[in-house]
């Protein structure tokens, strides 16, 4: 396939915007960027995809998510409002996840699943949880992805908070996930996996040992670390160590590690990150809506840590949510030279993509240039001022919109064309979903403490 008439911005390192040049895409691969009229003569047979004008680029990527949360919208909460994000957790996501069955988790999956394709993310890091319907999730939200076309990476979250027997199905989970990739059983590479653990706060120091011990070595976790201060006190608690210290401990740190919020993590925490090539991922819209406070990401950053930015189950508006980092760390220090556009591509751009790259090496990822994956989606921007690769970051957090994505590509297949969703059907997706809500929210019921 050939795509023409659009204006390439490759995120390169400097960026370049490219006019008059195609796009020739082989076995999911971008195989060459070159004159338009060139590629297109030396290619006569190829299929040609005319992008017209608009902005064609690398499909987004989301560090962190949980396709399970889709039926917390518009669930109410019965009783006084959590007043904290414990009780968050206590009042809201514990009582869901437990209300999924197997059914529950597909519709969830994909109902994330078209909203990432409309939203031009193409590549995404799940967390799952479903304790009630444990054996088989990953399965289940694998041919949900592999239907919808992205590429994702998955795992299951233990935690002791459902007990032992739970604890242990989720180290099956995971395990059996795993071999099962690395048994070559997924036509498409579109897949990876990795080991989930909930957080510090439901693991006991058995739980650690044994998901460290289950794990092969080299491979990594991915984990929640101090969302809220009373995961580092939990920690102390129970080990007299602080999250990360404790974590290190366990030998769970590491450069295939994911480490998500770091909110409350203190300078020696992060330098113990940082020594491990441990990874950070920073979801403001997540941490502003639970009322955690501000991870202090540029420090992080200077310090080394490779940080990335994910939606924790928000919509996958990976630009929404880079413009919500912009805003936030500029209020939080009330100075408006805090993270700037730059930083917001650092992040979103070029740490998601490296972190992508560690679990899908075949090919670079997050970039316009011959050998990277060909996943890609077209803008329909129309700038007021002249668009340059010096000013592209501002361009995208004040004038950019998810809406304005028009085309998602993924290794090279079209999964959403003008604006339609080529791979799903999304009536009959929203309509089943819809249709199981109820139930699910009438089990929530059930569990949730009044
Ligand atoms: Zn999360």
């Amino acid at each position: 396939m050939i795509i023409k008439n659009g204006k390439i911005i490759t995120w390169d390192d400097p960026s370049q915007i490219l006019e008059k040049q195609a796009i020739r895409i082989a076995d999911g691969l971008i195989a060459e960027i070159g004159p338009q009229d060139q590629v297109i003569a030396e290619n006569p047979d190829l299929v040609q995809l005319d992008a017209s004008g608009q902005y064609v680029m690398p499909g987004n990527i989301c560090a962190h998510t949980h396709f399970y949360g889709a039926y917390a919208r518009g669930l109410a909460i019965p009783g006084p409002a959590p007043k904290d994000f414990p009780e968050i957790l206590q009042k809201l996501w514990w009582p869901l996840d437990k209300s999924l069955n197997m059914g529950d988790v597909r519709a969830s999956a994909e109902v994330m699943l078209v909203d990432a394709i409309k939203n031009g993310t193409t590549t995404l890091f799940d967390h799952h949880a479903s304790p009630n319907a444990i054996d088989g999730s990953l399965d289940e939200i694998a041919d949900a992805v592999e239907t919808a076309g992205v590429r994702a990476v998955l795992c299951y979250e233990v935690t002791d908070r459902d007990g032992k027997e739970k604890a242990q199905a989720g180290i099956r989970e995971n395990l059996r996930f795993q071999n099962r990739l690395n048994s070559g059983d997924f036509s498409r590479s579109r897949i990876a996996a990795t080991f989930g653990l909930h957080a510090s706060l439901t693991l006991s120091e058995e739980t650690l040992d044994a998901c460290r011990a289950a794990q092969s070595a080299g491979e990594g976790f991915h984990i929640h670390v101090a969302e809220h201060e009373s995961d580092e006190y939990d920690s102390l608690g129970k080990s007299g160590l602080r999250v990360v210290d404790r974590l290190a401990k366990h030998e769970i740190l590491g450069s295939k590690t994911i480490v998500a919020h770091a909110v409350h993590i203190d300078i020696k925490e992060a330098r113990n990150l940082a020594d491990t090539g441990t990874w950070v991922t920073h979801q403001p819209r997540s941490n502003m809506n639970n009322g955690v406070g501000v991870a202090p990401i540029e420090g992080l950053l200077r310090a080394g840590i490779k940080v990335g930015i994910g939606t924790d189950g928000f919509s996958h508006t990976m630009w929404d949510e880079w413009k919500t980092a912009y805003l936030l760390h500029k209020v939080w220090n009330r100075d408006p030279r805090r993270f700037t556009g730059m930083d917001a591509i650092q992040l979103g751009v070029y740490n998601n993509a490296a972190l992508a790259n560690k679990f899908f090496s075949q090919a670079a990822h997050g970039r316009i240039t011959p050998g990277a994956v060909a996943d890609i989606i077209f803008v329909d921007y129309h700038p007021h001022t002249p668009l340059t690769p010096g000013n592209l970051p501002w361009q995208i957090i004040f004038g950019f919109n998810e809406s304005m994505v028009t085309t998602t590509i993924v290794a090279g297949e079209i999964l959403m064309k003008d604006r339609k969703l080529l791979t799903l059907d999304e009536e009959k997706i929203t309509f089943n979903a819809r249709q199981r809500a109820p139930e699910v929210w009438a089990r929530y019921n059930t569990f949730v403490p009044i």
